[in-house]
């Protein structure tokens, strides 16, 4: 009996050591063993980003994030996903909440004076989504119409600027929130890039209510952020990205996460190649 408690603890005690040994003796290890990394990305958006109801991920950005983070040096599970809406990203990589962001976050000039970007990895293009038979064909005719789109998004800035100065703009802080909108009549479009809308549009719930206009209102050329001046981690996620166009992993992911809303997406761009 004596002896049994002294295995067990001497075994606590191996255990123990093992764990040290594995974190290496970097302050931001947890408990459960090995180094954490925090990455920011969309919770609500089906195909991009999204939490699934038994809190699981999944997205091309989810996918796209967890190569990368792979070749950083973490395995999925040292992964801690963090929900990063539109307008919160610039803050969330200044305060160093998170060591890089995957959601469906454009590569701007505007955002380029807060943080950096690798890639890009994706080039989408802003549309509309309406409900089946809408008159909403083309972009003037959302001026003095009710339209959601989310705050801190370059959709609801393109439409205030450009597309349509008179619509009346309602931004929310999800798109999620916006096809409910959509959905219950309190607004008659949702305007953002077509990869989200392509995914909303196909959800079982919403199967058949809703059409994209396939208008291409912009360029949005998807970029990884990271916090301004951080050159290291653009460096390294630029590889990473080029090896997973390389590998076929991109193709693999485009598969999985487009195919199922039937998302005609562009090639893969070239690191540094932004469409204007
Ligand atoms: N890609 C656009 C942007 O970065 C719209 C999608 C979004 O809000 O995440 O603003």
């Amino acid at each position: 009996m004596k002896l049994r408690k002294v295995t067990a603890a001497s075994a606590v005690v191996l255990a123990l050591a093992v764990s040290v040994t594995a974190c290496g003796g970097d302050k931001k290890d947890d408990a459960s063993g090995g180094k954490k990394i925090k990455i920011g990305i969309k919770f609500d958006q089906p195909g991009l980003g999204l939490k699934q109801p038994d809190g699981s991920f999944s997205g091309f950005d989810v996918d796209v994030a967890t190569y990368v983070a792979k070749k950083l040096g973490y395995q999925p599970k040292q992964i801690e996903w963090v929900e990063t809406k539109s307008a919160d990203r610039e803050n969330a990589l200044q305060r160093g909440d998170v060591k890089f962001i995957a959601a469906t976050y454009s590569i701007t000039d505007e955002r380029k004076q807060k943080v950096d970007f690798a890639g890009p990895y994706l080039l989408a293009h802003q549309d509309l989504l309406v409900k089946k038979g809408s008159d909403i064909t083309k972009g003037t005719d959302l001026n003095s119409k009710k339209l959601c789109s989310v705050t801190g998004s370059t959709s609801a800035q393109n439409v205030q600027k450009t597309i349509a100065p008179k619509a009346n703009l309602r931004p929310l802080s999800g798109y999620s929130e916006c096809v409910a909108g959509l959905q219950s009549g309190a607004v008659d479009a949702l305007t953002t890039d077509d990869s989200i809308l392509a995914g909303f549009a196909a959800q079982d719930k919403y199967k058949g209510q809703f059409q994209l206009t396939g208008l291409k209102l912009s360029n949005e050329n998807y970029g990884i952020g990271v916090k301004k001046g951080d050159s290291a981690t653009v460096d390294k996620i630029n590889k990473a990205l080029e090896q997973m166009v390389a590998d076929k992993s991109w193709d693999k992911a485009v598969e999985k996460n487009f195919g199922p809303a039937q998302y005609k997406n562009e090639p893969a761009p070239k690191i540094g190649d932004i469409v204007k």
